[in-house]
């Protein structure tokens, strides 16, 4: 399978992503993870993606197509992919048909979460991020076990830079402005599935195992 998972920030894709890649052995790409690594290794691409990824801004268009273009030359997506946070642009999505196309793939399905405003601000100023494993939780949704400390490893919780009240609010309306319309664009193509972000997770459960069910690729 290969998947898009498209939604505002805070709609839980990358939480979803973990999930549907443990039991489909799918690749997860996060552009949003491979671009906190740069900054974290202090890479070129990295100091600059800071700045825009720190304003709550899109990160220039060439910067990521290319580092998508890398990442699915790779070993691990031949089995199948799911992009989390890429395609964020029209130009993006554009880029990736022509990539697929020379690649001979074609995308599965397009999966949309959909939230309201007030619940994704919620969730996104209460996320925490592990800082060893990059296990997400939420302090009101999802708190772990013991405060600050992750379940799975022991490590410490941090805040993202960006989970910041005022850089949330950028973020969405950046979604709203350039990524929005790629709903358009992936029902146009008859590419779209809806999922709403704001219950519980079964329907994308439920969901992904009937594009399984039909995919033959
Ligand atoms: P979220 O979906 O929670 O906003 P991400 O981890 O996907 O977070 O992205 C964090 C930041 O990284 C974005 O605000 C943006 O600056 C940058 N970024 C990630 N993916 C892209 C992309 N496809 N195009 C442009 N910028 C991106
Ligand atoms: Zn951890």
């Amino acid at each position: 399978m290969r998947l898009i998972f498209l939604g505002p920030p805070g709609a839980g894709k990358g939480t979803q992503a973990v999930f549907v890649k443990k039991t489909y052995g799918l690749a997860h790409i996060s552009t949003g993870d491979i671009l906190r690594a740069q900054v974290k290794q202090e890479t070129e691409l990295g100091k600059t993606a800071k700045g825009y990824m720190d304003a709550g801004k899109l990160v220039p268009d060439d910067v990521i197509i290319g580092m998508i273009r890398e990442r699915l030359g790779e070993e691990d997506c031949a089995k199948g992919f799911i992009l989390d946070g890429f395609p964020r642009t029209v130009p993006q999505a554009v880029a990736l048909a022509e990539l697929l196309k020379s690649m001979g793939r074609h995308l599965t399905a397009v999966i949309c979460f959909d939230a309201a405003d007030d619940l994704l601000v919620e969730r996104l100023s209460g996320r925490r991020t592990c800082r060893n494993c990059g296990a997400i939780y939420n302090v009101s949704f999802h708190p772990p076990e013991k405060e600050n400390v992750c379940d799975a490893c022991g490590g410490p919780l941090m805040q993202r830079d960006d989970d910041r009240e005022d850089v949330i609010r950028n973020r969405l309306r950046v979604y709203k402005e350039q990524t929005a319309p790629l709903i358009e664009y992936y029902e146009r193509e008859g590419l779209l599935r809806r999922f709403d972000a704001g219950g519980a997770p079964d329907s994308l459960v439920a969901l992904v195992a009937e594009l399984a069910g039909k995919d033959d690729a």
